[in-house]
């Protein structure tokens, strides 16, 4: 059935971003826990309605590498835009890493290996939806508690993300050098943020703004980013890993490959036929029982 404001209960707050609010939500009716995203709506209902119609592409988006998609509404005396998803237990790959630092640990080649093709899958998927994700980041990039890896918040609505630009400027850190010169979003877009993601993830601090270089103003950030070289990883990482990371970072779009070809990286073969449990990954981080 259709979700209704009404039909919610709120359980607790799982985040806060530059769009909104996330809370872990109990849907009544259907005892299913979910996560709900508020988003401050545009008060035209023009615009509202156009928003939920593109929002409804999300029902068609079933992959098991994409955040499933529960329903959207309109919530707060129409004051907001709710997006209804999958609960990810294990929470973002920023919440991860950041625990990890918390516990002085760092993540293994293996679960890296694992969320690289989780990644490249689930861009793959929404290209033969004909879309882009357009914010790869650790926080966009959910774990379930059983060790499934997600995407989530990519660019299906249009009108969204015009209205979402016009009222914050969020973060830059993970744009790619043709976007800050102006080209239009192309696929290998987001595989450089894939690079800059993983970059973060395994050494538990953002690549960006680079070591030292912390009070760059945003111009000087931008052209860092079209011009200078990107971090490596240390070579304490194996020869794939870093290679894959370097290929992500290929300035160039038109050099740069896309989520496809990407899969064929020796670092991804390494880790496609290798077995890595992530649930019990996610249970000893959590200190989750078996
Ligand atoms: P930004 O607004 O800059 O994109 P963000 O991605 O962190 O940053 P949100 O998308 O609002 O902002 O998410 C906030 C936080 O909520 C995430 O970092 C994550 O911890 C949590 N979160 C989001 N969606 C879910 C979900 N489906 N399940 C569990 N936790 C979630
Ligand atoms: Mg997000």
């Amino acid at each position: 059935g259709e979700l209704k404001p009404e039909d919610f209960d709120i359980l607790s707050r799982l985040g806060e971003g530059a769009a909104g609010t996330v809370r872990q939500v109990l849907h009544r009716p259907s005892g299913i826990v979910m996560a709900k995203k508020s988003i401050t709506a545009d008060p035209d209902t023009a615009i509202q309605r156009q928003i939920l119609r593109e929002l409804a592409f999300l029902r068609a988006c079933v992959s098991p590498y994409i955040v499933s998609f529960y329903g959207a509404f309109l919530d707060e005396e129409d004051t907001t835009i709710a997006i209804c998803m999958e609960y990810c237990e294990a929470g973002s790959l920023e919440d991860i890493y950041k625990k990890c630092k918390e516990l002085g640990a760092v993540i293994g080649e293996g679960v890296l290996g694992k969320l690289a093709i989780a990644v490249l899958k689930g861009l793959v998927y929404l290209h033969q939806q004909k879309k882009i994700h357009r914010d790869i980041k650790p926080s966009n990039i959910l774990m379930t508690r059983s060790g499934e890896i997600k995407l989530c918040d990519f660019g299906v609505s249009g009108e969204l993300i015009n209205s979402l630009a016009q009222t914050f400027t969020g973060t830059k850190y993970y744009m790619a050098p043709e976007r800050i010169q102006g080209a239009p979003y192309a696929v290998q877009s987001d595989i450089w943020s894939l690079g800059l993601t993983i970059i973060e993830v395994a050494q538990n601090r953002p690549a960006l703004p680079p070591p030292g270089y912390s009070q760059l103003a945003i111009f000087e950030l931008l052209d860092f980013i079209v011009h200078q070289p990107i971090e490596e990883l240390p070579d304490d990482r194996s020869a794939e890993l870093r290679d894959f990371v370097r290929v992500c970072l290929t300035k160039d779009p038109a050099k740069r490959p896309g989520p496809a070809m990407m899969l064929n990286h020796a670092f991804i073969q390494k880790w496609e036929n290798t077995n890595v449990d992530l649930g019990k990954f996610v249970r000893q981080l959590y200190d989750w029982p078996e």
